[in-house]
């Protein structure tokens, strides 16, 4: 299971145990180098960038090892061991070189990698290897296959409530800006959160260069800067706000559930101090064409938070780690425009494949590692809404308590319940006509028919109509098109009422009353 130790808490100790290279996936640098000295104790520190060479870690100042700077010379130079003895080896802007062979070609990469594993190797030499730890500073998540083994990665941790105050209150005193109100302070706290030190910095920044103080203004500056990130990031997208909870038809057990949700969302701060748990979020299950991603869309509306899209199909990448990458990036992200609603779409199609031997599915494993990790000790206000057609491709422990607050699954709408996604398409389209239409007689005649099947219809009946050069829709209209259609329980009966036993007998909750 993929969770990430820390630089702040573990750092020291994979040194100490003799963790041959540690990965910090960070690109907060300065952060990291202040991590790095404070756990160094006695021994000396290199670096190696991308710009100058080998340097001083202390003053970056270039180190002369000949004319060859490149991290191949540096590490064939380092490599017999003595200039490593005792020596914590910084690498940064080692991106390209530690790309996949599939990128560079094999001989570049390949070179750095074999020397990194000869390092590696050295140090790990049970009678006594030299006393040395490689880590690699990078702001992306590539690692190389051949290196995998031997690489730990370390995740630098986003600032958390008490350190975004002192960075803040940091920033106050070093530009001697006007002290803000303590409440105002917390608020700014709040909106910060999800941001790392440096881009916090860099907001606060660029509000003082606007406004010369903090300001309300600077809050709305955050909340901007936030849906930049969005948009930079391309894995989410940020769904607009179009349906709402009335254009659902049935499913009202969910409906009441998502309304108590809201409230409590709405009003967290408050529910919160009287000792209600943030809520997590729900696994919608079921039939397709049945209301999930609806009730997705429409949740948006009904928590009045963004409403963001994660698509698993963008977020697995062709590389080691990619995809990984990916989807810690998509969890900051959700985290740090939290509250938000975070709706993971056909996530049986992320995670098929689990355990299922071959790297792509070592891949579909870690990810999905990834994910019930922060399901499980999610505490922010990112609230999960989880939606599948097919749950039997999901593995058992996804559907284990504390990772959703609850599970639903829809079947097909029954009679109460097609009469109502009838009147909700005719409204949106034929208002004019719904009177007329004996609504009762349509629902007779579509038994096994889905809300997408019955949008169909309705559809179609009225482009026929206009075709036919009508004034009106009528009955028999919608009646002929039902009559030329084949619905979903015909196409697939035997697996849709399979599916229906498997969610009776799992005993999760019906979406519908
Ligand atoms: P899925 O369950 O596969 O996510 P969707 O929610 O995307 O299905 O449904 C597809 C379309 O069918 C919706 O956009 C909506 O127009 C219609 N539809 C499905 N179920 C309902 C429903 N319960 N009420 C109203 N419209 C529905």
């Amino acid at each position: 299971m993929l969770h990430l130790p820390t630089v702040k808490k573990d750092l020291g100790d994979y040194i100490d145990a003799g963790f041959p290279i540690l990965y910090v996936y960070t690109c907060e640098e300065t952060k990291v180098d202040r991590y790095i000295s404070s756990v160094a104790g006695r021994k000396k520190v290199l670096e190696w960038n991308g710009s100058e060479g080998l340097v001083d870690f202390k003053t970056k100042a270039a180190k002369n090892i000949g004319r060859d700077q490149s991290l191949e010379t540096t590490l064939s130079f380092l490599k017999n061991g003595r200039e490593l003895d005792r020596t914590l080896l910084v690498i940064k802007d080692a991106d390209a070189q530690l790309a996949s062979e599939e990128t560079l070609g094999p001989s570049e990469s390949s070179r750095v990698t074999a020397l990194l594993k000869e390092i590696a190797r050295k140090i790990r030499k049970p009678d006594g290897g030299i006393d040395a730890t490689v880590i690699i500073v990078s702001s992306v998540l590539h690692i190389p296959q051949t290196l995998e083994k031997l690489i730990t990665v370390l995740e630098l941790e986003l600032p958390d409530e008490e350190e975004i105050k002192s960075i803040a209150a940091n920033f106050i005193k070093n530009n001697e800006i006007s002290a803000v109100p303590l409440e105002f302070l917390e608020e700014m706290v709040i909106a910060f959160k999800g941001l790392s030190e440096s881009e916090i910095e860099d907001l606060l920044s660029l509000a003082i260069a606007r406004e010369g103080e903090l300001t309300r203004e600077t809050l709305k500056l955050i909340f901007d800067q936030k849906q930049q990130m969005i948009l930079k990031a391309g894995i989410i997208e940020m769904i607009p706000l179009k349906e709402s909870i009335e254009d659902i038809g049935g499913l009202e057990n969910l409906k009441d559930w998502l309304q108590k949700k809201a409230k409590v969302f709405k009003d967290i701060k408050t529910a919160m101090e009287f000792g209600v748990t943030m809520p997590k979020g729900v696994l919608i299950a079921g039939v397709p064409g049945c209301g999930k991603s609806l009730s997705a869309k429409a949740a948006g509306k009904l928590f009045d938070v963004p409403l963001l899209r994660l698509d698993m199909g963008r977020l697995m990448g062709k590389y080691v780690g990619e995809s990984e990458d990916n989807m810690r990036k998509a969890i900051q992200l959700a985290e740090a425009i939290s509250p938000c609603v975070l709706w993971v779409d056909e996530l049986e199609k992320a995670f098929a494949g689990i355990g299922n031997g071959g790297s792509g599915g070592e891949v579909t494993t870690r990810l999905f590692g990834a994910f019930l990790t922060w399901m499980q000790e999610k505490t922010s206000a990112a609230f999960v809404i989880a939606t599948a057609n097919d749950i039997t491709k999901l593995p058992p422990e996804l559907l284990r308590k504390g990772r959703f607050d609850e599970i639903f699954y829809v079947s097909l709408p029954n009679k109460d319940e097609r009469s109502k996604i009838f009147q909700i398409h005719l409204n949106k389209r034929r208002k004019e006509d719904v009177h007329k239409i004996d609504i009762d007689r349509l629902v007779t005649e579509t038994g096994g028919y889905s809300g997408a099947d019955i949008e169909g219809v309705v559809s179609e009946s009225i482009e026929g109509a206009f075709v036919k050069g009508n004034t009106e829709l009528t009955t028999d209209d919608i009646l002929g098109c039902i009559h030329n259609t084949h619905s979903l329980s015909e196409i697939m009966k035997e697996p849709l009422e399979e599916m229906m036993k498997l969610y009776e007998d799992r005993k999760f909750k019906k979406a519908s009353r």
